[in-house]
């Protein structure tokens, strides 16, 4: 999601006849996009700024800026802590930036601006800026209603909207226009797209689905409590829509489910598996869990890698639980020391990656469709990815970015698949 935030930020920049570069020096705007759903990623978006700092006392001229979650989240405190700051962005005040920008270049102004009743922002006219990329991210809805114990976004992007269903298709047929092949469909719980009573989320999937020369389609996230057996049979219709679901379960145990005010039981999380892998066989299935959560006991973290191991995922994104102010566990007893947390995350990281490294080899010596995405980390390679979302490294003499061809895979690690070219498709 910020990742599209921030494309709509840079066409703006873009607009108003500004280059970008991989330089902060040569800049004369930084604007620095954040997360604030851990801890971690916010301590990361402070220290860059304080990066940036010294860079504003060598060019006074330079437009300093933060926007995005933690922006949201401290408003002015942030212009307080920063003098040097120039604007303070709100996640809902994207339209704005540019009349912003302006007012800062002429008048020197400081300016924090984090209203939540502004627009969802709507994509731009036409200035090149997506051309060539094979893959683009799209906001379809935007907040959150769910109020899961431990989390910020909803204080942060507000309530869900969903954006209309005609927008999304023009913007998604202007980027297969400028060379996407491979769409994915975002917001905080996309199960809840909602446009009026009878066009909810499967409706916006399958006309996605007609659009001529998108060859892939992906959606993310999904909430267990709102995944519903009309998307789940949705799997088997539509051509086009890859055999993955990232299905964030967040703890194996029943109890801190509770806590967590997840609204969905473990039971219930293996059975929405069973009947996922029922109607697609191939599915990948991604997920993200936390451990510490206050008052997680051993018998619970066992609950959780339990869980792991029946369903074996994919892969999993795994964290440890930290405080977010304002949340309703932030203020639970019970907290679980950061040592015991650490512990917790090695053993169930470790586990994962057996079943990722086992679950990569028995693709070893099998054909996969990879859509090529650009130049590998090594020379001469490129990378792509299967439909199941995995990564593929290959060698190849012809440009092919953009392509769908067929990979026989030869080597299987626990984050990527080596393999070689056996048939160019289209
Ligand atoms: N909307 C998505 C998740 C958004 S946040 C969903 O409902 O699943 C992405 C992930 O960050 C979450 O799935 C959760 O695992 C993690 N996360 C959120 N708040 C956290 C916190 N306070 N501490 C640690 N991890 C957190
Ligand atoms: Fe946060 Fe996701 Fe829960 Fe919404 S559904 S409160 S975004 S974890």
């Amino acid at each position: 999601m910020n990742e599209y935030d921030s494309d709509y930020l840079g066409q703006v920049l873009v607009s108003s006849n500004y280059l970008p570069t991989d330089n902060p020096k040569q800049a004369d705007v930084i604007l620095i996009n954040t997360c604030t759903v851990r801890a971690k990623a916010a301590q990361k978006a402070l220290s860059l700024l304080g990066r940036m700092v010294p860079l504003k006392k060598r060019n006074p001229e330079l437009i300093l800026g933060i926007t995005g979650c933690l922006a949201q989240q401290e408003g002015s405190s942030l212009m307080q802590r920063f003098p040097d700051l120039d604007l303070v962005l709100g996640t809902r005040e994207k339209e704005r930036f540019e009349s912003f920008l302006k007012r800062i270049s002429t008048s020197r102004e400081k300016i924090v601006a984090i209203d939540m009743d502004g627009p969802l922002v709507s994509p731009l006219p036409n200035n090149g800026y997506f051309k060539g990329r094979v893959k683009s991210f799209i906001s379809v809805m935007e907040g959150c209603n769910n109020f899961c114990s431990y989390c910020i976004v909803p204080y942060v992007r507000g309530r869900e909207v969903s954006r209309p269903p005609k927008e999304i298709l023009e913007e998604i047929r202007h980027l297969v226009s400028q060379g996407t092949r491979e769409i994915t469909l975002l917001g905080q719980n996309v199960n809840s797209y909602k446009w009026d009573k009878t066009y909810g989320f499967s409706s916006l999937l399958k006309e996605v689905n007609k659009i001529e020369d998108l060859a892939r389609i992906r959606f993310t996230t999904s909430h267990p409590k709102d995944l519903s057996d009309d998307l789940i049979n949705i799997f088997a219709e539509l051509d086009n829509l890859c055999p993955h679901i990232h299905l964030p379960f967040q703890s194996g145990s029943n109890k801190i489910l509770r806590l967590m005010n997840r609204r969905y039981s473990r039971e219930r999380y293996i059975d929405l598996i069973g009947r996922l892998r029922q109607v697609r066989p191939e599915i990948a299935i991604t997920s993200d869990v936390m451990v510490g959560f206050p008052k997680e006991s051993d018998e619970d973290f066992q609950m959780t890698l339990d869980l792991i191991k029946k369903i074996e995922f994919d892969n999993l994104y795994s964290f440890k639980y930290s405080d977010r102010k304002g949340t309703s566990a932030e203020k639970m007893e019970g907290k679980v020391d950061d040592s015991k947390k650490s512990s917790r995350l090695e053993t169930l990281q470790r586990l994962q990656k057996d079943i990722t490294l086992g679950k990569n080899r028995m693709l070893e010596g099998t054909r996969m469709e990879v859509l090529v995405e650009g130049y590998g980390k090594r020379n001469g390679q490129l990378t792509g990815r299967t439909a199941s979302n995995k990564v593929v490294n290959f060698s190849c003499n012809n440009n092919v970015i953009g392509n769908l061809i067929d990979v026989k895979i030869q080597h299987a690690a626990v984050n990527s698949l080596q393999g070689i070219l056996t048939n160019m498709n289209h």
